[in-house]
């Protein structure tokens, strides 16, 4: 998935929204949606596109689980007012890692295999990899899930 995060994450504020009221669904939804991709500034930037950027932690399904079980433990415990929010926010990073792997390919199986798990394969196409998948039927789900967003927004503000 390429451009179709945030909305995908929009999506997921507005369902949260129909089931429970708390002033910080939408922005958790939204961060949990497009957070994974913020490794991309380590993948061009710092480690000069060494490796797969799917294979930073922040993509790994095996790293979230710990970390959500452990956070919604300790919230449920300590400030359970902020359970719903970080539902939320762990929501759309796993609805973030399925899109990703539609196409993309997610690690679903670490800490015990490293490899990269897709559901279908872009050929490549064309001369960028950007474009390849731009023409792949692929792209269409992301086009649906713009639709949804702007559908789903324009709802709600008028
Ligand atoms: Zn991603």
């Amino acid at each position: 998935m390429i451009t179709a995060h945030l909305p995908a994450g929009y999506v997921v504020g507005r369902t949260a929204q129909r089931y429970g009221v708390h002033p910080w669904l939408m922005a958790a939804a939204l961060v949990g949606g497009i957070l994974p991709d913020f490794d991309l500034i380590w993948f061009y930037f710092i480690d000069g596109r060494a490796f797969h950027h799917h294979h930073y932690w922040v993509h790994i399904p095996g790293f979230w689980l710990p970390i959500a079980i452990l956070t919604l433990i300790g919230l449920h415990k300590w400030a359970p007012q902020w359970l719903p929010p970080a539902r939320v926010f762990f929501a759309a990073i796993l609805i973030h890692l399925l899109l990703d792997a539609i196409a993309g390919g997610v690690a679903w199986m670490w800490p015990f295999s490293n490899e990269l798990f897709h559901m279908f394969t872009v050929p490549a196409t064309h001369s960028h990899f950007i474009l390849s998948f731009i023409l792949h039927w692929t792209f269409s789900l992301e086009l649906m899930i713009w639709a949804l967003a702007i559908y789903l927004y324009t709802k709600a503000n008028h």
